[in-house]
């Protein structure tokens, strides 16, 4: 969403002030909820491998605390400035609110290249910045928990967690500190495909809204749609699959060096093989190869998934896009320009800011388990399980009749942890969708949906904040 003329901040004040027109909300409150509340930078020095110290430059910053803790991602990259970090936090405050997440936004930043130093180095450095937040009170499963972003995995979340229980101990919510670990060490099933299969839940809600799909020209249902996704990574994949499953035809997938066509759909598993072999999807049998990647963008089909960078879609190319709906499942993939052309043309844009919170929704399913101290499924599976047994075999005594192994294990099964994370979920994107939609047919005047997503963060957070009575 940045604008070459804003820094990335002032940009996301810009989308806050163009919503909050649409709201009745005190001035001076606006003015707090779009203020980032800390901006903690700190420099410390590490040791290399070399013997050479080097000082590092790094950032917490929580924007809002109208509810505690603080959420937001870790990044690791030489672009970091504090600019960014404070915008990202500011968004992550807003996306929290529009899926009903109970966190203030937060974000992390340490300006290094992760690719640039060993493993041991990175662990030193995440220990460190680990330890400068626990100093200053920046990191604690009730005041700020952080999770991976750019540059950062279950590893770096690994280190953080034993830093912070090391420092704290006997502290026993400790392992809620941070999320997106790995299982041994309390992460949660199902949080590595989330965000896509919150982009499949999230745009499968737009689907399901006859008058919508009445606006767009389009048939109710995900069924038959075609899908173009940019994007093979970790949230595009996933896109794909679900895609895929619900019985869309993706026809096309673009990755960086080069996209492929096929009109009667393609399979991201098999894409996803033969680009690990090949380096590239180009020759991918029985698909039409299209050399210059950005050509995908400009397809016909009826959802536009852009899953890998920011302003991919701008000023130069929407004018050519001929979907009838995106779903950004990326972080800003379409300038503001874009989006002036697509509300011109009626197409409908489904905003980043809620449609990719899926990663956050599971982290904040992560952080519960933490604190509940037992995985999700443990307690009721098996109960679940013996009470359908029970009732199918009384059905199947009463009519006379058995149902197959399959149908079977299909109706006893009870609820794995992975079952829970999706349902709730799915629970989450279409309560986000449908909010969203009610404020934007409420008022007309509204031009888009990501600004009626930004009135419903603002009226969440300002009514917090008012049921206060006073400020913090
Ligand atoms: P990723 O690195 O796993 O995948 C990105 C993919 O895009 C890679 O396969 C890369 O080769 C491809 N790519 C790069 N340039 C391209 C180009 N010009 N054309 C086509 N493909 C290109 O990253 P990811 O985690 O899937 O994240 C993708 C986007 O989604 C980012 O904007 C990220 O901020 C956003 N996002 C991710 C998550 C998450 O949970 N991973 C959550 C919210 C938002």
């Amino acid at each position: 969403m940045s604008d070459q003329t804003y820094s990335f901040f002032q940009s996301v004040e810009k989308s806050f002030d163009k919503a909050a027109k649409f709201t009745k909300w005190d001035q001076g409150l606006l003015e707090q909820i779009k203020a980032c509340n800390s901006v903690y930078r700190m420099r410390f020095p590490v040791k290399m491998d070399d013997g050479r110290i080097e000082v590092i430059e790094a950032y917490r910053v929580q924007h809002s605390q109208h509810k505690s803790p603080c959420k937001g991602g870790i990044r690791f990259s030489d672009e970091v400035n504090q600019d960014e970090v404070m915008a990202l936090a500011a968004l992550m405050t807003y996306k929290c609110a529009i899926v009903n997440v109970p966190f203030g936004g937060g974000k992390g930043g340490i300006k290094i290249n992760p690719h640039k130093y060993s493993a041991y180095e990175l662990e030193k450095i995440t220990r460190r910045y680990t330890a400068e937040l626990v100093k200053k009170n920046f990191i604690g499963p009730g005041i700020d928990v952080p999770a991976p972003d750019y540059g950062t995995g279950e590893r770096e979340m690994a280190w953080i967690v034993d830093t912070y229980a090391s420092l704290k101990p006997g502290e026993i919510d400790a392992a809620g500190c941070v999320t997106g670990k790995p299982i041994s060490q309390g992460g949660v099933r199902g949080r590595k495909g989330a965000t896509g299969l919150g982009v499949f839940f999230g745009v499968r809600e737009v689907c399901n809204m006859p008058d919508i799909m009445k606006k767009l020209g389009l048939t109710i249902g995900i069924e038959g749609k075609t899908v173009v996704v940019q994007g093979l990574g970790n949230v595009g994949f996933h896109s794909a699959k679900y895609f895929r499953e619900a019985g869309a035809k993706v026809v096309a997938i673009a990755e960086y060096n080069g996209a492929i066509y096929n009109a009667n759909g393609l399979n991201e598993e098999e894409c996803f093989e033969y680009k690990k072999k090949n380096g590239s999807l180009l020759g991918f049998p029985g698909a039409t190869d299209i050399p210059n990647s950005n050509d995908a963008l400009e397809l016909e089909c009826d959802i536009l998934i852009p899953a890998a960078l920011e302003n991919v879609i701008n000023k130069n190319n929407a004018d050519r896009v001929k979907a009838k709906m995106i779903g950004e499942a990326a972080n800003g993939p379409l300038t503001p320009e874009a989006d002036d052309v697509f509300n011109a043309k009626g197409i409908l844009v489904i905003p980043d800011m809620y449609l990719n919170a899926g990663g956050v929704t599971v982290s904040y399913f992560e952080w519960l388990k933490n604190l509940s101290h037992v995985r999700y499924g443990r307690m009721e599976k098996r109960f679940d399980e013996n009470q359908n047994e029970k009732i199918i075999r009384q059905i199947e005594s009463l009519t006379g009749k058995a149902i197959s192994d399959a149908e079977r294990h299909q109706i006893v099964h009870g609820a794995d942890e992975v079952d829970l994370v999706q349902s709730g979920l799915e629970e989450t994107m279409i309560t986000a969708t449908q909010e969203i939609m009610e404020i934007w047919k409420a008022n007309p005047e509204i031009p888009d949906m990501r600004t009626a997503a930004y009135v419903n963060a603002i009226n969440k957070v300002a009514t917090s904040y008012s049921e206060l009575g006073i400020f913090p």
